[in-house]
């Protein structure tokens, strides 16, 4: 706890006087709404000239203490050492932090988005793709400092945004780090890359600091996330509620000159097999709570995985009329604005039909 407060507070001191940068955007074609990247800056820089984002650090630090910051709400004090269900104590655990080419086009851009991979995870799907660090917790505890320039020396390669996958239950950690980080010059976009299991009174903390949502929306029914996300039937209703406030916070999603993603949001959903994703659900979930012309990306890459095996509705790949099946519903519906890549396998999996 001590070292932690005293990053925080590390932070506080080291807060500079108003940050005279300029703001303002313009509107393009396409898809997305353009935004000038010379006068573009990120969110936070706003909230701290505004004097509320040390207040949202300390509100956010405060939770840990009985920790509520997901809708598991364990209790538990971290600050003191102690573990609820995604197995994070008090320090933050970073498995990587490396320019990353392998996410949505407009967050990748020429030089790549700056991913960093939190261990730990407060799902437990039993299908998860990247189960040695969400479920194993494989990493480094480091310092809130440490993770500031973690965040620095992206930037410095020339990463387009700080892109901090699996978020949740560290989210006071990443405030703390950005920061210090900001003080010590960040402007990348924070771009939040989360499994969507979030409580909708957390993601209004981060309201004025996360310019970029990237929320999966896994599942549409209680039944589904109490078997394959460790227990957890309120996922729906939860994600449902938190991709909603990120969205009136963000709006869709704008970009710069070149393409690239400054504010607004992307959203996920991973195709499973046999419909178990109830993805038709969720393309009308967008069109009717979001908009058409929301960032949607709906991925064919499920893959059997962790204890996925042993759920026979899971355990095989989906199949191309699956895949088509959906993005064609998708277009039918009048979603407007889906992935690129996305739309590349579409042509792909017809072929294979
Ligand atoms: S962040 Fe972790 S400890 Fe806190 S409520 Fe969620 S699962 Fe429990």
């Amino acid at each position: 706890m001590e070292v932690t407060r005293r990053s925080f507070l590390r932070g506080t001191l080291l807060a500079g006087g108003a940050l005279l940068l300029k703001g303002g955007h313009v509107y393009g074609a396409g898809q997305e709404e353009q935004v000038n990247g010379d006068d573009w800056e990120p969110a936070y820089l706003r909230l701290e000239r505004e004097g509320k984002f040390t207040q949202g650090i300390e509100e956010a630090y405060a939770r840990l203490e009985h920790c509520d910051i997901c809708p598991r709400q364990c209790g538990v004090n971290r600050l003191r050492g102690e573990q609820g269900l995604c197995r994070n104590a008090e320090r933050v655990v970073v498995h990587s932090a490396q320019p990353h080419f392998g996410e949505e086009v407009p967050l990748v851009g020429s030089n790549g988005s700056g991913t960093v991979f939190f261990s730990n995870c407060n799902l437990r799907c039993v299908f998860c793709q990247n189960w040695p660090i969400a479920h194993k917790g494989r990493g480094r505890a480091i310092e809130d400092e440490q993770l500031a320039d973690e965040m620095l020396s992206l930037q410095r390669r020339g990463c387009h945004n700080i892109n901090l996958v699996t978020p949740t239950h560290v989210m006071p950690h990443i405030l703390n780090a950005t920061r210090i980080a900001m003080q010590e010059g960040l402007r990348l976009p924070l771009c939040y890359n989360t499994g969507g299991y979030e409580r909708e009174e957390m993601i209004r903390l981060l309201d004025g600091i996360v310019d970029i949502y990237l929320p999966d929306l896994k599942f549409m029914d209680a039944e589904k996330g109490e078997r394959y996300l460790g227990g957890a039937p309120d996922y729906p209703e939860n994600a449902k509620a938190a991709i909603r406030e990120m969205h009136r916070q963000v709006g869709d999603l704008q970009v710069d000159e070149r393409g690239i993603a400054k504010r607004g949001v992307v959203l996920r959903h991973l195709v499973m097999p046999n419909d178990v994703s109830g993805p038709k659900d969720f393309v009308d979930w967008v069109a009717d709570n979001l908009s058409k012309s929301t960032y949607v990306n709906i991925m064919s890459q499920y893959r059997v995985e962790h204890e996925a095996f042993e759920y026979p509705q899971i355990s095989r790949s989906i199949t191309s009329e699956e895949y088509v099946s959906v993005m064609e519903y998708a277009k039918e519906v009048g979603l407007r604005n889906l992935d690129e890549r996305s739309l590349s396998r579409l042509n792909v999996h017809r072929r294979n039909r």
